[in-house]
């Protein structure tokens, strides 16, 4: 693979930035601080306008037919400079299994509108009782006539109060192994059984729990064969797991630079120290998830890149947001989350950083993951109870 940037990518990074200064207004910043949602109906339509929601989708499903590498640039530009792009990445994400296993009708209602910033998706998979292990999932879809009726509950369903639809994994066959009864829906949460309650996590991001009572659907809800549940949110997974927290690094490495540069604290060589592993960090971050981004696009290797590059940057970012916020000693400390001063910032990036090792699949269930598919050690036997 070539690490090397073409014009387009730099002169791209450079609007991007200018777009963050514009659009990445004190309102935008104190809305999402206010909601605890990483994501802006104004700031997500402002990013929808240019061009840059499904910008790699092809033109027929309402992309520009860009390569993935430019995507990738417009995200790190805008999560390094901490814009409100959870929404953007958790339906892109969703998009991406429709394109491949929706049906042209599906593909037509909902990708040229996600390009549009019309359409906001949350992904439904974990419940109370189910995380680590999926495929135990017990959130009903029964059939009903020509539809299907859901009734259950989903945990940690982030965006799911302000998403129009949730990409809800449903056991629709009780009867088989656990792995084979599952099936996925697109859930309109403006039906009268969906609601949703908050969870706040400890950086002030708002997940939700949602309810699923008696909610009906007629057929064309459901994404990919029945049964096929399983098969479809890997494919999900593979465009969850990847390089984004290299961006989170780069902005931690900003806010430590800028905390360094005022008073004397640039001159303390302990700080100076973890500031440069830090910054290596940061670089080893982005080459994970530039490869792991090549690897999706051409198909050369596994999802495994993803993984490898999830496991990687979500540590690195909590070892260096732990070590550099002990190294602002006192000023740390300062954690009103209007408050945007480096020492700030690095407290609330250490904050986020705690939960990223957990979202998309806990490290240690991901280690497990590149243990078997990397380095090709055995898999348990899989259980069939359900
Ligand atoms: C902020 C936040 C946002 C999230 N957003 C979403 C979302 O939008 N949609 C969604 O569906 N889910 C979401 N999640 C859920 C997330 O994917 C799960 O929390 C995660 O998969 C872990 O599941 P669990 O919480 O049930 O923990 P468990 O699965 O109960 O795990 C508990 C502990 O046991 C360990 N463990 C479990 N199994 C194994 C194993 N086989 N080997 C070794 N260790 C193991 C885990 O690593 C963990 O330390 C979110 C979670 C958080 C915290």
């Amino acid at each position: 693979m070539d690490f090397g940037t073409d014009d387009h990518a730099e002169a791209l990074r450079t609007e991007v930035r200018a777009f963050a200064a514009e659009h990445l207004t004190p309102a935008v910043r104190a809305r999402v601080a206010e909601s605890g949602n990483y994501h802006d109906d104004a700031f997500h339509q402002a990013m929808a306008d240019r061009g840059w929601v499904g910008a790699h989708w092809d033109p027929e499903d309402g992309g520009r037919g860009w390569p993935r590498a430019y995507s990738d640039v417009v995200y790190e530009e805008l999560a390094a400079a901490g814009a409100p792009v959870e929404g953007l990445a958790i339906t892109q994400i969703i998009g991406e299994a429709i394109r491949r296993v929706g049906t042209p009708e599906q593909k037509a209602r909902f990708l040229p509108s996600i390009c549009r910033g019309e359409v906001l998706l949350a992904l439904g998979y974990s419940e109370p009782a189910s995380g680590s292990d999926l495929a135990s999932v017990q959130t009903r879809a029964v059939r009903d006539g020509d539809g299907w009726v859901i009734d259950g509950q989903k945990i940690f369903t982030t965006a799911g109060s302000i998403a129009d639809h949730v990409f809800l994994l449903a056991r629709t066959d009780p009867t088989v192994p656990k792995h084979a009864g599952l099936t996925l829906f697109l859930v309109p949460t403006d039906d009268p059984g969906f609601s949703a309650a908050p969870i706040f996590t400890l950086s002030g991001q708002r997940t939700n729990t949602t309810y699923y009572s008696d909610l009906r659907v007629d057929d064309t809800a459901r994404l990919g064969a029945e049964g096929a549940g399983w098969e479809i949110v890997n494919v999900a997974l593979a465009f969850e797991r990847g390089g984004e927290f290299a961006a989170q690094l780069r902005r931690l490495v900003e806010a430590a630079v800028a905390w360094a540069r005022t008073g004397d604290h640039g001159t303390d060589p302990r700080f100076l120290a973890r500031l440069g592993r830090a910054a290596t960090s940061a670089e080893v971050a982005r080459l994970l998830g530039a490869y792991a981004s090549w690897s999706r696009e051409t198909a050369r290797a596994g999802a495994v890149e993803g993984t490898i590059a999830k496991v990687y940057g979500t540590e690195a970012l909590q070892r260096a947001s732990s070590a550099l916020l002990d190294g602002a000693g006192v000023e740390g400390l300062a954690s009103d989350r209007t408050n945007e001063s480096p020492a700030a910032e690095l407290q609330h990036l250490y904050r986020e950083s705690q939960i990223a090792t957990i979202y998309g699949g806990t490290s240690e269930v991901l280690k497990t993951v590149v243990a078997q598919q990397r380095l090709g050690l055995p898999r348990p036997p899989r259980s069939s109870s359900r």
